[in-house]
């Protein structure tokens, strides 16, 4: 077994599940959810992850095992929490790499990008200024994001002034068109239907993809899916 399987990771929860998001969305994926955020997002949905020292302590093998007995799956969904700011994270994308053929991090950019590889994808999602102080951090690393043809960002915009200050965002940094999805902010059905109506338009407009939030549709906002 490589030692790099036997490192520690702090997890929050793994599940088999639907991607929700993204570019993939819809495609079956196992998910390892990684424990610790400090962004502060103030609509986050998973705010149990926050505390760095919660969930569980685990072995990267044993996590990966986990997932491997929910069934199979060709996409592993990294998420949290910040997994980028998790120790041992690069290792464990490394040591994924050798198990999935896909690999997808959910990021909100607070740190690089710690690997590249052709069947590596970054899902980055820089904040708005509504939503976090920090929101700043999570796009100064953008270049490191954008120069990956991998890497797709990921907008959530929810109440005003989101829309536009997304459209001056990603305007002032010159993010290509084709690489932008925006996503609707919420937690129920209503509320996601009506923001996804107002950014269809936009995206038309602008020439970007719009984002659902598959799993909300589906199953509701609830853990472990
Ligand atoms: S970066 Fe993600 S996990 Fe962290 S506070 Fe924001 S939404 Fe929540």
């Amino acid at each position: 077994m490589s030692s790099r399987l036997t490192l520690g990771v702090r997890v929050s929860e793994a599940f088999f599940s639907l991607q929700g998001e993204g570019p993939s969305t819809g495609t079956p994926a196992h998910f390892l959810r990684l424990q610790g955020c400090d962004v502060g997002c103030r609509w986050c949905d998973t705010k149990y992850t926050w505390d760095a020292a919660g969930g569980r302590a685990s072995t990267i093998a044993s996590a990966f095992a986990q997932l491997r007995a929910l069934g199979d799956a060709s996409l592993l969904v990294v998420t949290g929490g910040e997994p980028l700011a998790h120790p041992n994270v690069a290792e464990l994308l490394a040591e994924a790499l050798e198990a999935w053929p896909r690999v997808e991090v959910e990021t909100s950019g607070l740190v690089p990008p710690p690997l590249r590889h052709e069947r590596l994808f970054y899902n980055h999602s820089p904040k708005l200024p509504s939503v976090t102080e920090r929101w700043a951090d999570t796009w100064r690393h953008l270049p490191a994001y954008t120069s990956d043809p991998n890497t797709t960002l990921k907008v959530v915009v929810g109440d005003d002034p989101d829309l536009a200050d997304a459209i001056g965002l990603l305007r002032e940094h010159q993010v290509p068109r084709g690489r932008v999805m925006i996503m609707p902010e919420g937690m129920t059905d209503a509320a996601l239907r009506e923001r996804a109506l107002q950014l269809a338009e936009v995206c038309k407009r602008e020439g970007w993809r719009l984002s659902t939030r598959l799993h909300v549709w589906l199953w509701g906002a609830k853990r472990g899916v």
